[in-house]
């Protein structure tokens, strides 16, 4: 197709490309991992070469990758823990918490929170492929007020909720 406008012409090529590739998945695979096998030292050599003179760029750019991991994973764990604070219906994500102290759960989950290995991305992968402890989720005030004084203000005299045990995973699975 002949485009007088260079820029046009570019962006035609590349959603064509796109297309292709989606198209083939299976033989671009097959052709890129070919094309490294042929490449593979020269490949290995640039990328040391290029990371060593781009090195803070680099550092930046795989920081800001793990930064944008771990929000994602986070808040697919907080939707599947209902999205809310158990205490005070808070909702806003960046609020929220889990609280790992409050039970005392047997699952496998809370045997490896209390052995110090469930927390941030492994804990949010397991509890996205659906494992159940006995976590809760609050809200920062919530959480601070019931670790600190043993019961939050919004519900005085010991009326606190209890966590709750969830065997099924929250139905809302809608994760975009
Ligand atoms: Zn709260
Ligand atoms: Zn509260």
């Amino acid at each position: 197709m002949p485009f007088k406008d260079k820029e046009k012409a570019r962006k035609y090529n590349t959603q064509y490309k796109k297309g292709w590739v989606e198209r083939n998945r299976k033989r671009w695979n097959k052709y890129i991992r070919d094309w490294y096998e042929k490449n593979r030292d020269s490949e290995i050599d640039r990328k040391k070469k290029y990371y060593w003179s781009n090195r803070e760029k680099e550092i930046v750019r795989v920081m800001e990758g793990n930064k944008r991991r771990y929000r994602r994973l986070r808040l697919q764990a907080i939707e599947h823990y209902g999205n809310k604070c158990e205490c005070c219906n808070e909702n806003q994500p960046e609020f929220l918490q889990f609280d790992h102290r409050h039970g005392h759960g047997t699952g496998a989950l809370d045997r490896r929170i209390q052995k110090g290995k469930g927390s941030g991305i492994r804990l949010y992968r397991r509890i996205i492929g659906g494992e159940r402890g006995t976590l809760r989720l609050l809200c920062a005030n919530c959480h601070f007020a019931i670790t600190q004084y043993g019961e939050c203000p919004h519900h005085p005299r010991g009326d606190d909720p209890r966590p709750v045990h969830r065997e099924e995973p929250s139905p809302n699975r809608d994760h975009s």
